[in-house]
């Protein structure tokens, strides 16, 4: 059997080895501590454990395994990190820095099995689901590579967080725990095109978590072509998982709303949205969609955007215009998988 990774595992992961090698238990929270939050790459920096102990776990263990292939700085600060797997599939993720929060835009599957048109990994396939070390990984090594501590987590890169529910929540106990990266669960927000079951799972099992459903269109006959998967969950059945979840939490539920040029962006769509969401204990968040190669998709005008935001406020809809970040470097909202098919030669 090959090394295991340490990054992704919490101290009581570690007490079986622990005890077949005769330590202490209070080694394990030293051990994760040098993992998280002194970021060690190597056993040698432990220098609180005895050598032997070092051999031992360096014998069992690896530190991280993944493998920087780029890096993309935007103008605007962000930057796009794009690894390479064990197995020589690659992910993308995204700093987004913000004063003092940093945040990480993560993944949670390579490609993405959902296909929207409008989104570039959508349009890449699907290959496989990550596990819960290869997402914890994407966070540690950003945290590694700028010496930044990562305050914020955002699921919205490669793939559907909710179609890998135990991963990402396994994953999502790291990031939580004192003894991983420390982060409040209410700086963690999960991106989804709407599994109703798992909404629900999650609403029960991580209540102070940020849900954000992306609803892109307010009828089952546009948000069809928009995202495949409402065929399986039409909108009815999303409001009503959104309005359970909202009911189990007493939380905010932020609705996504990516804006496409004579598609979803005409007013008569944003009345139809007022009457859908009247009522209910919900923010929209309207992104202006980002230009995918690929992608026939034409983004809003700056215009249209506008107006669509004002008939939501004159209508009491709370509304707020995301500032897409990181364009220039193709890490904006649905753009991610574009650089790995190019640094790569198109080979995936
Ligand atoms: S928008 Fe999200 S759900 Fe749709 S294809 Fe892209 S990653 Fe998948």
């Amino acid at each position: 059997m090959g090394h295991k990774n340490l990054v992704g595992l919490l101290p009581a992961d570690l007490l079986p080895f622990i005890r077949k090698v005769g330590e202490s238990p209070y080694r394990a929270e030293q051990i994760t501590r040098w993992i998280y939050q002194h970021q060690a790459s190597s056993f040698e920096e432990m220098k609180n454990l005895p050598i032997a102990f070092r051999e031992n776990l360096a014998g069992e263990y690896l530190i991280g395994q993944e493998r920087l292939l780029t890096q993309q700085r935007s103008q605007d600060g962000a930057t796009k990190y794009l690894f390479e797997l064990k197995d020589r599939k690659a992910v993308e993720c995204v700093l987004i820095p913000h004063r003092k929060r940093m945040t990480v835009c993560l993944s949670s599957q390579v490609g993405c099995p959902v296909g929207c048109p409008f989104c570039a990994t959508g349009l890449s396939g699907f290959q496989r689901n990550l596990d819960f070390s290869e997402i914890v990984e994407q966070a540690w090594r950003v945290g590694q590579e700028t010496s930044q501590k990562i305050n914020n987590l955002v699921f919205m890169g490669m793939g559907e967080p909710l179609l890998n529910y135990e991963q990402l929540t396994r994953a999502l106990k790291v990031f939580q725990s004192p003894h991983g990266f420390g982060i409040g669960v209410r700086h963690i927000t999960i991106s989804t095109v709407g599994i109703p079951e798992k909404i629900i799972q999650l609403a029960n099992e991580w209540p102070q978590i940020n849900l954000a459903l992306s609803l892109h269109a307010p009828n089952n006959d546009l948000r069809n072509r928009l995202v495949p998967l409402n065929q399986a969950f039409p909108i009815p059945l999303l409001l009503r998982a959104v309005d359970e979840s909202i009911k189990k939490t007493g939380r905010r539920v932020t609705l996504e709303y990516a804006l496409w040029k004579d598609i979803n962006d005409q007013r008569e769509y944003a009345y139809e949205l007022i009457s859908l969401l009247r009522g209910r204990l919900i923010h929209v968040n309207l992104i202006p969609g980002n230009p995918v190669l690929r992608s026939s998709f034409i983004p809003s005008s700056g215009q249209r955007v506008m107006t669509f935001a004002r008939i939501l406020e004159e209508n009491k809809i709370p509304v707020t215009i995301r500032q897409s970040r990181g364009q220039d470097i193709e890490a904006a909202c649905g753009e991610l998988y574009a650089t790995q098919k190019k640094e790569r030669g198109g080979s995936q």
